[in-house]
């Protein structure tokens, strides 16, 4: 079954998950002004799979029931099915300008099948047959999942074990023959509010002695002893203000992030991936790593490419698009967004069947991939806030063009006097203007930096986390040979 936009959002209804925002608990939080565009951004992952033009990228056929799922919910088969998949990525991050949200979950499921499959191999467990259990029940109602990776992590210099406070990494804390207890808490989970599950898995590689922090299972959003924390934004209460749109810059869409917390939640033995085998651990985190840092080379490329039309707009407006600075500007945004594009696709394209049977990306090119992401899209805000102008960080506010209060000599309105000093290219209107320059201070610097700025940064882990893994995968060694080969070195 593919669920509808409308038909996701009333799902949510459905559930009794425990929001807290500004020290307080939200009951109808899928109608809050602060939390509904991250919902309605997720919307959107439904609503283009009944599109007939975009069919092909967003809907494909289960490796599991032969039936027509999400895309989101797929188990990759194949090098083109990894390449539709960044594809779908793009689409989504032009058609939202934001934090979808959705990816975390898919890449979970490809990282947690191929991993469970060795696991069994190795221990003689049956995580697998749990797991594949699971996705399909997730694929034939066509939900969202939350894909919770990161723990606090405390002191940085301890393992999980040795930390002064033994709830900072999510942990078991009792075993019972129906199922465990685990007590933890994962950050900055994206789109966790608005999941209908959630799906943990370890944060790093573990020793022997963090056994009970080896642990990967599923539950409800609403398990009992579940509960979220909202991560605020910067300029999130201009969400809150009356009538707001013009402000917002993105009025439609958001993302959203979250401290969820694990308080004593029971997990049956059913939902359970992995209990204790910490020799598996640092390969669970590498391959979810491996698909998230993918995933940027195409959501980030996606909001790229409506931050470059709104630069080239903003220069429209102001009467400069034919500058040829500008010009070459606009150049050298696209040179680098497509560049992302680029790793996004070869990583993609080097992929390799697992022994599970679903596909993986090539390691190191994902890792390059995500590394170019840390940086070049500041690069990319750097020149939409060059070409914008400072008017998008000084302009008065919407109340101000809009209001009708007296303030000239000859009786002219607020309204009137901003409108009057804030004209520019006859093409557009002032409210135009500002619509777009409101739009790239939201996307630079304003709640939907949350997605694209300072996400690129730190999401899909932070920029040393990739040189570790481009360290280990770049065969330094081979390199040394070659060069030996043609030196004439024995
Ligand atoms: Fe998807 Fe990108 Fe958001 Fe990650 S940051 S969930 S890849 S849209
Ligand atoms: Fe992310």
């Amino acid at each position: 079954m593919l669920m509808t936009g409308t038909e996701y959002i009333a799902s949510l209804r459905e559930l009794n998950t425990r929001v807290y925002l500004f020290g307080e608990k939200i009951e109808n939080w899928v109608d809050h002004p602060m939390i509904r565009p991250s919902i309605d951004c997720v919307a959107v992952t439904y609503d283009l799979a009944h599109q007939e033009e975009y069919a092909d990228l967003m809907t494909v056929k289960s490796s599991l029931t032969g039936k027509r799922i999400n895309r989101f919910n797929h188990l990759h088969q194949s090098t083109d099915d990894l390449m539709k998949k960044v594809k779908m990525q793009r689409l989504c991050g032009q058609k939202t300008a934001s934090c979808f949200q959705r990816c975390v979950g898919m890449d979970s499921f490809n990282a947690v099948f191929s991993t469970t499959f060795e696991i069994d191999q190795a221990h003689g467990t049956a995580y697998h047959k749990n797991f594949v259990e699971f996705l399909k029940m997730v694929e034939e109602a066509d939900l969202v999942v939350d894909g919770a990776m990161t723990d606090p992590k405390g002191d940085r210099s301890l393992q999980p074990s040795k930390q002064r406070d033994p709830d900072l990494f999510v942990h078991v804390v009792e075993r019972r023959p129906d199922g465990i207890v685990v007590r933890g808490a994962k950050c900055h989970q994206t789109g966790s509010i608005n999941s209908h599950w959630h799906l943990v898995m370890p944060t790093q590689a573990m020793k022997p002695e963090d056994k009970d922090y080896a642990v990967s299972f599923a539950c409800p959003s609403d398990a009992d002893g579940l509960y979220m924390i909202y991560g605020r934004q910067s300029c999130d209460t201009r969400k809150l203000e009356k009538g707001a749109d013009v402000d917002l810059g993105n009025k439609k869409f958001g993302g959203q992030e979250a401290l969820v917390v694990f308080d004593d939640v029971f997990i049956p033995n059913a939902y359970i991936f992995m209990d204790g085998e910490t020799d598996f651990s640092g390969m669970l985190v590498e391959r979810f790593a491996g698909y998230h840092r993918q995933s940027y080379g195409g959501c980030k490329v996606g909001v790229g490419d409506v931050i470059i039309g709104a630069a080239a707009l903003a220069a429209d407006y102001n009467g400069a698009a034919k500058a040829s600075h500008i010009k070459d500007k606009l150049i050298e945004m696209t040179h680098l967004n497509e560049t992302l594009y680029s790793c996004g696709i070869a990583c993609s394209a080097e992929g390799n069947q697992t022994k599970a049977g679903n596909y993986q990306i090539n390691l190191l090119l994902a890792n390059v991939c995500k590394q170019n992401v840390t940086r070049f899209p500041y690069e990319i805000v750097r020149l939409a806030e060059d070409i914008a102008g400072g008017l998008m960080v000084t302009m008065p506010s919407e109340a101000d063009f809009k209001s009708e209060m007296p303030v000239g000599r000859r009786g002219e309105t607020i309204g009137e006097i901003c409108n009057k000093y804030f004209a520019a290219s006859a093409d557009c209107t002032t409210e135009e203007r500002m619509r777009v320059l409101r739009f790239l201070e939201n996307i630079c610097l304003g709640s939907s930096a949350v997605g694209y700025r300072t996400e690129s940064m730190h999401g899909a882990g932070s920029p040393q986390a990739q040189r570790i893994m481009i360290q280990r995968q770049g065969n330094l060694e081979g390199k040394k040979q070659l060069a030996k080969a043609i030196a004439g070195i024995e």
